[in-house]
């Protein structure tokens, strides 16, 4: 996890005002949390640190392409990534770190906080579970389409066909 280093945000030598931080997603930051190959070398992160008195506003910007292939046609496919996500840090007189929704309360002693594991969490949450060429309003290859159109007229073909056909008209 040293690589992860750098997503160490020590706070306690922070003023209280807005600060500002990126990074980059690669592989390298990803073999850290999972086998999968994403191809996400163009992600960037943005991150809003807004430190106050008793709490800290995080404010993430997940901006990029991811390139994957497409689960209809198979083709290669670019998904454009455009997020954001919200996280609070508060502070609670307690020995471990709790999260609840989008809450972190970390121990009143606390001085800093790693952001990688919320970067990944929030770059998990921003890619589609079902990525087809319509997510960027380009068309699926036509060939694998007309074969779907064929499908649909075999009566027993399997249900979840429905669904992709649906998605074509
Ligand atoms: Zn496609």
């Amino acid at each position: 996890m040293k690589a992860l280093k750098s997503y160490n945000i020590l706070f306690s030598g922070l003023k209280n005002t807005l600060h500002h931080f990126d990074y980059t997603i690669n592989d390298e930051f990803l073999k850290n949390f999972t086998e999968e190959k994403l191809n996400v070398n163009n992600i960037k992160i943005g991150l809003d640190f807004d430190k106050n008195e008793n709490f800290i506003m995080l404010d993430f910007q997940i901006n990029g392409i991811i390139k994957t292939t497409c689960d209809r046609c198979l083709d290669p496919l670019d998904i454009n990534i455009d997020n954001t996500y919200q996280l609070v840090i508060k502070f609670e007189d307690t020995s471990e770190i709790k999260e609840e929704d989008e809450i972190i309360f970390l121990p009143l002693e606390s001085t800093e906080i790693n952001v990688a594991k919320y970067i990944y969490e929030y770059l998990m949450l921003s890619i589609p579970s079902y990525k087809t060429h319509s997510l960027n309003k380009s068309s699926c290859n036509p060939e694998i389409v007309a074969y779907l159109h064929t499908e649909k007229k075999d009566s027993d073909r399997d249900p979840r066909w429905d669904k992709l056909f649906e998605e074509t008209n």
